[in-house]
């Protein structure tokens, strides 16, 4: 497979000018990295995947791996932003012509920002079928009733793909849910968003819909199979998310291992004990697994195939290896590890997140016990 070296050495180019105290004062204020934003738009890697057709660099989703891989292993982090590249993706897949055509060259160009995924609600996180949000037909219009709540970046994008029920759950749990681009410029009447402060700094919010009207023409794709929709983007997003905590890891075992080497007690370096050694090796080894199996199911990926296993378990390998990576690197810094300075903190607290989001451990183990083991479904 393409490593993309060039790729890569861009974009640690561009990192290098968003450096440690660049994401330290962000993540005190809890703002958004709006210059680093722009430049990566700027640079044309937020619409890596979109189709030269529609102003895009139409690259395989391999490249747009290597893309917020190089962001982690840099210090920086994607999170802000990398909805931008694959959110579209539901659009591209499942939209008419006519939306394609309105609405992926503003996003390729950046001038449209499309990261804003609302599907969680207060009650139903892990079980999406279970929404309560709801999207009833009024002439040319849908009437969207509810609220969505850990709608990252929706403060900072003036699209949002929303998941809401058209009609009742039936013939399956999973039926009458359909997709929507919200147009949420200008502020409209009937959609307020809340920001919800984290443990990391995610630009994370939740929203509320009244009576908020969206235009027909704004559904995607028909009515009733957005369940459907929304599942045939997930492979891509957790091979990303993936790829994200594979450069975590890279950038917190480089810490390590840096700093064993440096730190001198008892009159020598650290990094001199197997004590210490051992977990640095450990977590290293771990990580280079994961990546095996990111690597296997972008392969799987891009040969047409669905990759449901193999993304899931890619998702799963590479956020243990960066939260492992994340543990040894904080242990391995002793103090200095919990001092802000270090951003080991900061980059422990972060890669934390995914564990639970976008989809959580357990239930990525409940889709290998079932549908790869075929052991009874448990939920
Ligand atoms: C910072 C952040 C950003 C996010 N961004 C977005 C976003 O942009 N858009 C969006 O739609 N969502 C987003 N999410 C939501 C995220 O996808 C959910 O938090 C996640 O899917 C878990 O849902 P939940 O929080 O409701 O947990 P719950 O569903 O309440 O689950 C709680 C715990 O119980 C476990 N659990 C539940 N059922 C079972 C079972 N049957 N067997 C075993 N364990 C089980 C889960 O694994 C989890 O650990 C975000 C979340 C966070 C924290």
């Amino acid at each position: 497979m393409e490593n993309y070296t060039e790729i890569r050495t861009a974009v640690t180019k561009l990192c290098a000018r968003f450096d440690g105290p660049y994401w330290r004062a962000l993540d005190r204020d809890r703002a958004y990295p709006t210059e680093f934003v722009q430049a990566l738009t700027d640079e044309g890697w937020l619409g890596a995947l979109i189709p030269e057709k529609f102003g895009g660099a139409g690259l395989p989703l391999s490249a747009g791996a290597a893309i917020l891989e190089e962001i982690h292993a840099s210090g920086g982090n994607a999170g802000a932003c990398h909805a931008q590249m694959y959110t579209m993706g539901t659009l591209l897949r499942h939209g008419s012509e006519a939306q394609k055509e309105a609405y992926l060259p503003g996003i390729a160009s950046g001038e449209l920002r499309l990261q804003a995924f609302g599907v969680t609600e207060p009650s139903s996180g892990t079980d999406t079928s279970a929404l309560r949000t709801t999207a009833r037909r009024d002439g040319d219009h849908y009437v969207i009733n509810g609220q969505k709540i850990w709608t990252s970046r929706a403060e900072h994008s003036d699209l949002m793909i929303l998941l809401a029920r058209t009609s009742p759950p039936e013939p399956k749990r999973t039926s009458g849910l359909s997709v929507f681009l919200v147009d949420m410029r200008g502020q409209p009447e009937g959609l307020t968003i809340q920001p919800i402060r984290t443990m990391m700094n995610h630009a994370t919010t939740q929203v509320f819909f009244d009576d908020l009207r969206v235009p027909a023409t704004n559904l995607i794709g028909e009515e009733g199979r957005g369940f459907h929709y929304i599942m045939s983007g997930m492979n891509a997003e957790r091979i990303l998310i993936a790829a994200e905590c594979i450069g975590d890891a890279h950038w917190l075992i480089d810490r390590a291992a840096a700093y064993a080497s440096e730190r001198v007690v008892f009159g020598r370096p650290i990094g001199q004990n197997q004590g210490i050694q051992f977990p640095i090796a450990k977590a290293y080894a771990n990580m280079r697994a994961a990546d095996l199996m990111v690597k296997e199911a972008l392969r799987l990926y891009e040969a047409g195939e669905t990759p449901g296993a193999e993304a899931n378990m890619a998702k799963m390998l590479a956020a243990d290896a960066s939260n492992e990576a994340a543990n040894v690197a904080i242990q391995t810094h002793g103090g200095a590890g919990f001092a802000e300075d270090y951003d080991i903190e900061r980059k422990f607290r972060e890669t934390r997140l995914y564990q639970v989001a976008p989809i959580s451990t357990n239930l990525i183990l409940s889709y290998l016990a079932e549908h790869v083991l075929g052991l009874p479904r448990s939920y």
